[in-house]
Parts: structure tokens; sequence; C-alpha cells
């Protein structure tokens, strides 16, 4: 299809309603009534919700829920609510937790939830002698940190305490602060990044430097998180099994090529349970890759090994920089509903939670890849995929999925013959 020349700039679409800005939109893409009445539904989140919570809002992107079962975390047992696309994700955990439940299920256990804001400093001349000087303020950098957020010292959180290193860079030396902050059951990016605002001017008139930077550091390494499990060899299918995981695991961690696909598995969990809880993706993520890198060479994230019982443990610890105020947590809807279900109290319980899943995710993904291969195991749901995007509906797509496996041809245009063949049976 060829569109006309057509501008994107769309003067005073960001004061529109969602209603409008989609009739903007349609006009310039050329989407048919049916497209638009899709869009314009916005399903179980409220349009001036969603309008709210980021800008030029046309619609919403719905995005399936499962939960997770046969967890057993810390002694207890939860349902984990999961938000992802990607279909066997769910199934894994679910695989991988029932395999390690009669055994005592998860433990995890998490460092404390401290963020760390940072401010650069730059065109300081003596930038030795200015990182004493601020390690010298100490207790005024507290006092004007903790006054920021009055609400988070009433909870127990606030300053903990202040680093301040001298950094060689391209543009020369730059001096850099870190705050540590408690932020309780807050993710804490917006109660980090006003204190290191509010720091800049004092870090300024203390070295005579110029501030540019003032933002946390995704890589929360005050803020981990960890999972560890055993899984019987008996209940994982024997020593050859194990011992291929182990290998599996090996791998992952001598090579960053597949150190970045072992994490992701790693992540499919892991994000499935921040997106469902509302929390920031993006920030668990690159948390948890720049922790991956931390020694210098990127490298798997779990660790897995063999007990003396010649059983498979596995180890997981990963930054996880999650909340229960703040951000959409609070606010969507269903990552409140998905809270409830999950009957976390603090932001801490989130997260280890969290972890738990990442491992028993990445047990999964090792065992598949480890014995019969990932693909197996994709292909029943894979194949539903294909019949729909083949245009099945309804019965129709288990009948073609169903064929697709069979045939060990999942394909679109396999599954558009199979659909003709079916429909031809039913005389349509
Ligand atoms: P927020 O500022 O909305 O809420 C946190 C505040 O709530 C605290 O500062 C405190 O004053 C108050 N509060 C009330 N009850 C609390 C409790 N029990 N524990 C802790 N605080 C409590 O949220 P936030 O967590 O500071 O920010 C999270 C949002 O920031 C996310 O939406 C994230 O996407 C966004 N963000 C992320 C980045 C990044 O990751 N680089 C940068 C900027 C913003």
């Amino acid at each position: 299809m060829t569109l006309p020349n057509r501008s994107s700039r769309l003067s005073g679409f960001h004061h529109q309603s969602p209603p409008d800005r989609l009739a903007a939109v349609a006009a310039f893409a050329g989407l048919d009534a049916a497209t638009v009445g899709h869009l314009a539904d916005f399903g179980n989140l409220d349009p001036h919700l969603a309008d709210r919570l980021i800008e030029n809002v046309i619609g919403t992107m719905n995005v399936p829920v499962g939960i997770a079962t046969n967890l057993k975390v810390d002694g207890r047992d939860v349902l984990v609510p999961m938000a992802t696309e990607e279909s066997s994700v769910v199934a894994a955990v679910c695989n991988a937790a029932r395999q390690c439940y009669d055994a005592g299920g998860i433990v995890t256990s998490m460092s404390g939830p401290l963020m760390i804001a940072q401010v650069q400093l730059v065109q300081v001349r003596d930038p030795h002698s200015a990182r004493v000087k601020i390690l010298e303020k100490r207790e005024e950098v507290k006092a004007a940190c903790d006054a920021c957020d009055p609400v988070l010292v009433s909870l127990g959180g606030g300053f903990r305490d202040l680093e301040v290193r001298v950094l060689d860079t391209l543009g020369g030396s730059m001096v850099i602060t870190h705050l540590i902050v408690d932020t309780r059951d807050a993710m804490g990016a917006n109660a980090v990044n006003s204190m290191a605002e509010r720091l800049a001017p004092h870090f300024e008139a203390w070295t005579g430097g110029k501030v540019y930077l003032r933002i946390l550091s995704n890589l929360a390494d005050r803020r981990v998180a960890r999972a560890r499990a055993v899984w019987p060899v008996e209940a994982i299918g024997g020593q050859e099994v194990r011992d291929g995981m182990i290998s599996a695991y090996q791998f992952a961690e001598a090579d960053p090529y597949r150190a970045a696909t072992h994490n992701k598995g790693i992540m499919n969990g892991v994000s499935a349970v921040v997106l469902a809880t509302g929390n920031d993706t993006r920030a668990v993520e690159a948390g948890a890759h720049a922790y991956a890198a931390r020694g210098g060479r990127y490298t798997s994230l779990s660790r897995w090994e063999v007990t003396a019982d010649g059983d498979l443990a596995g180890v997981l610890e990963l930054p996880m920089a999650v909340g229960l105020i703040g951000g959409a947590t609070k606010l969507h809807p269903t990552a409140r509903a998905c809270l409830a279900i999950l009957g976390v109290g603090t932001a801490e319980e989130l997260a280890r939670v969290t972890a738990a899943v990442g491992l028993a995710q990445n047990f999964s993904a090792l065992k598949a890849l480890a014995t019969t291969g990932i693909q197996k195991g994709h292909m029943a749901l894979h194949a539903q995929n294909i019949a729909l995007m083949a245009g099945a509906v309804g019965e129709e797509v288990d009948a073609v999925a169903r064929a697709l496996v069979a045939r060990g041809e999942v394909r679109v245009d396999i599954a558009a013959e199979e659909l003709g063949r079916l429909r031809g049976r039913r005389g349509e």
C-alpha cells in the first residue's frame, strides 16, 4: 500500500483526547474502521488512567497474564502472575517448580533495599581533594537527602551512605558521588533522583566543579535478590540430564554469546513478573545485564553445581529494583490484582519471589536444551500461533496446530493448507 506524503508534525497532538489522537493517527496511516475500532477498545484499563500514565496515548497493548503454579518459596506456596507474550515461559516455571517442590522448593534472600544515585562533577581542578571534601560533608549530605523525602524517612528509609570516586574518562577526571539510599517499598528512582538534584549545588560549592548528571544507577548492586534450590537427581531424569545441564551452564559461564541467551531465558521469567506487577522491566533488565558483566566479562547470572548427594543445585543472584509503591504499581489495576494474587507485603518479598521465578525459568531452559532441545516444548504453543496467523479461529486453532505438530512442519503455509483441508472436509 502506498500512502500519500504525510507529516508527522501533528500540532497540538499531546493536548488532544485519546479518541481525537486516534482519529489523527488513523488518517495518517490510512487505518480501516475495524483497526480503529480495535485500538479504541482500552480493555480493562481506564482510558483516563492510560492517558495519565504516558503521553500521546491512543490505546493499550494487552499482554496475556498467566499463573505460574507449583512454586514454594521460603516454605510458602505462591501463585505467581506472569505477563508475557512468549509461549512456553509460564509452563517452564510450572515444570521447574514441580520438580523441586517436594525437595522444599526455592529459598530466597535479599541484600537490602538500597539504591544508588550518581552525581557527576566535572571541571574539578583537584579531584582527589574534592573527593575527600565531599566525604567530610557526610552529615550535611545525609540531612539534605533525608529532608527531600520525609515520608521515606518516617518509614525507616532514607540516606544510608556516601561513596566518592575519581573516575578517569575520555573527558578527563570526574568526581562521581554515590548517594546510597534505603528506598523501602519503592523502586526509588524518583526518590533518589530528587536527592541527587538537591545535593548538586552543594557539591559545586564545596568543590568548585560543575555538576552535569544527577540520576540513579540501574546497576542496583546493593539491592540484590538471591534464590537457590536443589533438584533431586531422580526428579529431573537422572545423572545424564544433570550433567548436561551443568555443561550447558559451564558453556554460558565461559562464553558471552551463550551467556546472553542463558540470561535472556532467566529474564523471560523475571521480566514477566516485573511487568505483571507494574514495575519497570527496563530498569531490572539493565541492572541484570550490567551485573552479569560486573567482573569485566559478561557471564551467567546463575550458577549450577552438583551437591554432595549428587543432586543438582542452582543459584541465581541479580539486582532487583522493584517496588510496591510508585510508578504503575499502585495505579494500574491489573498490577494491583497481580500483587494481591502474590500476597506480598513488601518490595523485598516481591523481589525474592521474582528471583525464584528466574531460577526456575533457567532450570527449565537448561533442561530442555540439554535433553530434547528447546523446540519440542515450544512446538505445540508455537503451532497454535502459526495456526492463528493462517486465519484459524475457534476450534480450528487446535485442529490445525495438531496437524502441524504431527507433520513436524510448523509453518504458516502448511497451516493454511491444513486449514483449507479442514474447511473443505466441513464443506465450507
Ligand atoms: P514514586 O516517587 O512514585 O514513589 C516513591 C515515594 O513514595 C517515596 O519517595 C516515598 O515518599 C513514598 N512512599 C510511600 N510509601 C512508601 C513505602 N512504603 N516505601 C517507600 N516509599 C514510600 O516512585 P519511585 O519508586 O521513586 O519511582 C519509580 C518510577 O520511576 C518507576 O515508574 C520508574 O519507571 C521510574 N524511573 C526510572 C528510572 C530508571 O530506572 N533509570 C529513572 C526515572 C524514573
